[in-house]
């Protein structure tokens, strides 16, 4: 018997799913078709491949990771969809650096629900040399030294390499810091900050031997193509663990009347990224529930690798034990712990040889 020869639209995501698969990567080009399919039964196809990937390069290990509001409010920036910006009018509380207790108690809840990092998330424009350092650094190593859980972090703009090292001598593993949304969409969103800045942030961090966690926010008013450019970028920094965030309009900010996008187009675009990053761990954060509902399994399906778990900043999540229920019934397993010693010792990029630090966090923002 012949074989089917299978072309056209699904013929072409075959293709490039096999070759991602065996090792290969896609170009721009085959990204955008990709970010472009319409039909549902072609989106429906990215998705099986999605999960394919996911499967391939994964197993069936998911990373979970939560956080924990560090400093919240009247933030500097003005990022369009945050609701700790002071330059907008929001109901998200205000309040200074915490003091150690809340953060060991984030610890121990984490470990209580197998979450294996938790995030230090400060709203503020960035870190600079100075007592709040000194203070940050006491925080990660008190978290260091709990052993509950792994300490990351996501502090924002960092100005020069000496604070990068410093956090990386206090036993910082992962920094939290995301790009967003394609440099060319950036200012539509911030203006008090460039993309540049975030870039650099991110050299100052791989230079001191910081894995890195970034990804971006999607819903935003973006183009499929800004969606594209930013995985692509993602790819080329070098991000371990690349959040997706699903825009969750906070009222008083100036997104607070941006449709929704549909859940197919966020699941697509889920699947996009595994196709750009195959091996790297991809993390649904903030906005899953409210945008996804009843749809938010099919994450995994679409070949997300990691969940944000517990409330995030300044939205509430569903309750852990209901997303622990869910992998449970999708045959997935949460407890990275058990996994093989080789992504057990590591931080989930799929980068087994090269890989020398332990695991990572999010960042929903900041
Ligand atoms: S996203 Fe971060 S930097 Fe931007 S306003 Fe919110 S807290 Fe500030």
């Amino acid at each position: 018997m012949n074989d089917v020869v299978i072309d056209g639209v699904r013929g072409r995501i075959e293709a490039l799913g096999r070759r991602v698969l065996d090792g290969g990567a896609i170009d721009r080009e085959e990204a955008l078709f990709l970010f472009g399919l319409e039909d549902s039964a072609d989106i429906h196809d990215l998705l099986a491949w999605g999960n394919r990937i996911r499967e391939h390069f994964k197993g069936n290990k998911i990373h979970l990771c939560s956080i924990v509001n560090a400093k919240a409010g009247a933030c500097s920036e003005n990022c369009s969809f945050c609701a700790q910006s002071a330059a907008y009018q929001t109901e998200s509380p205000r309040y200074g650096f915490v003091d150690p207790e809340p953060v060991a108690e984030a610890g121990e809840e984490a470990n209580r629900n197998g979450v294996t990092a938790v995030g230090l998330v400060a709203a503020w424009r960035g870190l600079k040399e100075g007592p709040m350092l000194d203070e940050v650094c006491d925080r990660i190593s008190e978290m260091k030294k709990q052993g509950k859980t792994r300490p990351d972090a996501s502090l924002g703009l960092i100005e020069n390499q000496e604070v990068a090292n410093r956090l990386k001598e206090a036993g910082l593993e992962c920094y939290g810091h995301n790009l967003e949304s394609s440099e060319r969409f950036f200012p539509e969103h911030c203006t008090t900050h460039t993309y540049e800045d975030r870039l650099r942030t991110i050299g100052f961090l791989k230079k001191a031997g910081i894995k890195i966690c970034s990804g971006g926010i999607i819903g935003m008013g973006e183009t499929r193509e800004d969606r594209c450019d930013l995985a692509l970028r993602l790819r080329e920094v070098g991000a371990s663990v690349v959040p997706v965030n699903i825009l969750n309009p906070i009222p008083g900010t100036p997104l607070e009347n941006q449709e929704p996008l549909p859940p197919l187009e966020i699941l697509k675009t889920i699947a996009c990224f595994r196709f750009i990053m195959p091996t790297k761990e991809i993390m649904i954060a903030g906005g899953r529930t409210v945008n996804l509902r009843d749809l938010q399994c099919m994450i995994f399906q679409a070949g997300a690798s990691a969940l944000m778990v517990g409330n995030y900043l300044t939205t509430l999540n569903q309750p852990v034990e209901k997303d622990l229920q869910m992998l449970r019934d999708l045959g997935l397993d949460p407890d990275w712990e058990e996994f093989d010693e080789g992504e057990a010792n590591g931080c989930g990029c799929g980068e087994k040889e090269s890989c020398a630090t332990p695991e990572t966090t999010e960042a929903v923002t900041a």
